[in-house]
C-alpha cells in the first residue's frame, strides 16, 4: 500500500516534471513570437513614419519651388494620416496658406505652431514673420470683402416712373388722407406730400425714396 502510493507520487512528480519541461520551452516559444509581433509592429509604425516624413519633405519641396496647390495636396494627405501633427507640419502648413492667400487659415497654423514652440523653436522666429504678414493680408481680405458687401440700394438710383411720369403717392397710398394711429383714436390729417392729388411726379417721388421731399405744412 505504501509502495503504491509512494510510485503513485512518483509519477506524478516525474508528470509534472515532464510537463514543466514541455512547457517551458512552449512558454519561451510563446515569447519569441509575441516578440516577433511587437518588432513587426515597430518596423510598420517606422516605415509609415518614414512615409509621412517624406510627403512632408516633398511638401516643403513643392512650396519651395512655388507650387503652393501641389504642396496643399501633400500637407493635407500627411494631416490626414497622422494621429498628431508634428510641430513643424503646423509651421509649413500655415506658411503654404499665405502664399495660397488663405489667410485665416495661414494665422491658424502659424499661432498654433508658436503656441507649441514658443520663441526658442527652429522656426519660432519665421513665423512670427509669416503671422505678421499673414496677419495684414487677412486684415485687407476682410476690407476687400466688407466693401464688396456694401448693399445697392434703390434709393442710389434715379426710378424711370413709366410715360405718365406720375406715381401713385406712396405716404397717402393715393387717397390724399394719411390716418395715424393715437391712443385717442385714429387722427386724420391730409396727406402733405402730394397737394390732394394722389399722385407724385416722377421728380418728386425720386426725392420722396431719398428722404429729400420736404412736406408741405398744411397737414393738419
Ligand atoms: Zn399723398
Amino acid at each position: 500500500m505504501a509502495a503504491i502510493t509512494q510510485e503513485k507520487i512518483s509519477i506524478a512528480g516525474a508528470l509534472a516534471l515532464l510537463l514543466l519541461l514541455i512547457s517551458s520551452p512552449l512558454l519561451a516559444q510563446d515569447d519569441v513570437e509575441r516578440e516577433k509581433l511587437r518588432e513587426l509592429e515597430k518596423q510598420r509604425e517606422y516605415q509609415k513614419t518614414r512615409v509621412i516624413t517624406a510627403r512632408l519633405d516633398s511638401a516643403i519641396e513643392l512650396m519651395n519651388l512655388g507650387q503652393y496647390e501641389l504642396a496643399d495636396v501633400k500637407f493635407r494627405s500627411v494631416l490626414a494620416n497622422v494621429k498628431s501633427v508634428p510641430s513643424d507640419l503646423a509651421y509649413h502648413f500655415g506658411k503654404n496658406s499665405y502664399y495660397m492667400e488663405k489667410y485665416k487659415q495661414s494665422v491658424d497654423w502659424l499661432t498654433k505652431y508658436i503656441q507649441l514652440k514658443g520663441t526658442t523653436g527652429q522656426y519660432s522666429s519665421d513665423a512670427a514673420a509669416w503671422l505678421k504678414k499673414a496677419e495684414e493680408g487677412l486684415l485687407q481680405q476682410r476690407q476687400v470683402q466688407s466693401a464688396k458687401a456694401v448693399e445697392v440700394l434703390s434709393r442710389d438710383f434715379t426710378i424711370d416712373c413709366g410715360p405718365t411720369g406720375k406715381v401713385v403717392c406712396p405716404v397717402c397710398n393715393g387717397s390724399t388722407v394719411v390716418i395715424r394711429k393715437t391712443y385717442l383714436g385714429d387722427k386724420y390729417s391730409t396727406c402733405g406730400y402730394c397737394k390732394k392729388t394722389g399722385y407724385l411726379s416722377c421728380d418728386e417721388y425720386n426725392q420722396l425714396i431719398r428722404g429729400q421731399l420736404k412736406a408741405t405744412a398744411d397737414q393738419h
